[in-house]
């Protein structure tokens, strides 16, 4: 028989910040294409646990603060306590600080990078380090931003720190790719979650943004879902070090 390429049956997914937003619609994307979960967050994630058992995979809750390093031994361990294996790690986990430049605190700066560019890649670092004591084939999925491609305004952390993403997806893609490992990631375009609760109050904001996304809408969690579901997969194997757009064109404007 001749396998569905995007068929996840029998893997084991990690996706940080799985308890809302882009976290959550992934994690339910990636069982309902077969994958068992293991969703990492810092709070109960009842909603995700119900959204993912009934599609009929596992749930498997571990609460943790990813901006600790004492978190990814037992992110990996726990995962692999449970599921014996793990295959495809998303580093979803992500946060954002606004305020103008000039300003900017040092607080601000710190917090950001530690979660959406050191923890990533120290996660990322034991994943890789498991798949290869296994010897299988591993996919690592990291959530990026427009802000990997533009400067942004009023977040020069998170611009820093998606920026470095996207050199860092290279920089991982290339090392680890003879270990059957693939690294790539999702640029979202503007989504509709907590992330940016701020930019969608704003009305004169949220109008300026919509009118630039050729799509005609902001993006919505599930956009997210598919894409991740491709680069989780093996419709993906020759795919190394690319971040994919999922901007309803925005990039394209
Ligand atoms: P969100 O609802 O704020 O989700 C962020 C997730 O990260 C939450 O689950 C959050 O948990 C978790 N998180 C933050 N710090 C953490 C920590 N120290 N340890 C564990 N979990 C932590 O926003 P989102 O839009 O879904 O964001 C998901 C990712 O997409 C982020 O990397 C974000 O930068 C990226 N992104 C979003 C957009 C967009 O338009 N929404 C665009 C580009 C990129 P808590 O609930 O406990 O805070």
């Amino acid at each position: 028989m001749v396998r569905n390429p995007f068929d996840l049956s029998g893997k084991v997914a990690i996706v940080t910040g799985s308890n809302t937003g882009l976290g959550q619609s992934m994690a339910v994307g990636l069982a309902q294409a077969g994958a068992d979960i293991v969703g990492v967050a810092r709070r109960e994630q009842l909603e995700t646990e119900q959204k993912v058992s009934a599609t009929g995979r596992r749930f498997h809750s571990i609460l943790a603060d990813v901006s600790q390093m004492t978190s990814i031994d037992s992110i990996i361990n726990g995962s692999v306590e449970r599921f014996s294996k793990i295959d495809i790690l998303v580093n979803n986990a992500g946060i954002i600080r606004r305020n103008d430049a000039l300003d900017f605190s040092e607080q601000d700066w710190d917090e950001v990078m530690d979660i959406n560019i050191k923890s990533l890649f120290f996660l990322s670092q034991a994943f890789a380090r498991q798949i290869i004591v296994q010897g299988t084939q591993g996919n690592i999925i990291n959530i990026a931003s427009m802000l990997s491609f533009q400067g942004g305004i009023r977040v020069p952390s998170y611009t820093a720190s998606k920026s470095a993403l996207m050199g860092l997806t290279r920089a991982m893609a290339n090392e680890w790719a003879a270990h059957g490992i693939n690294v790539n990631g999702i640029a979202p375009g503007y989504m509709s979650t907590n992330n940016t609760a701020a930019l969608r109050e704003d009305g004169e904001r949220y109008q300026e943004i919509l009118n630039r996304i050729p799509a005609g809408r902001w993006g919505t969690s599930e956009d997210i879902s598919g894409p991740a579901v491709f680069l989780a997969s093996e419709a993906s194997r020759y795919i190394n070090g690319f971040i994919l757009a999922v901007d309803g064109g925005w990039l394209a404007r």
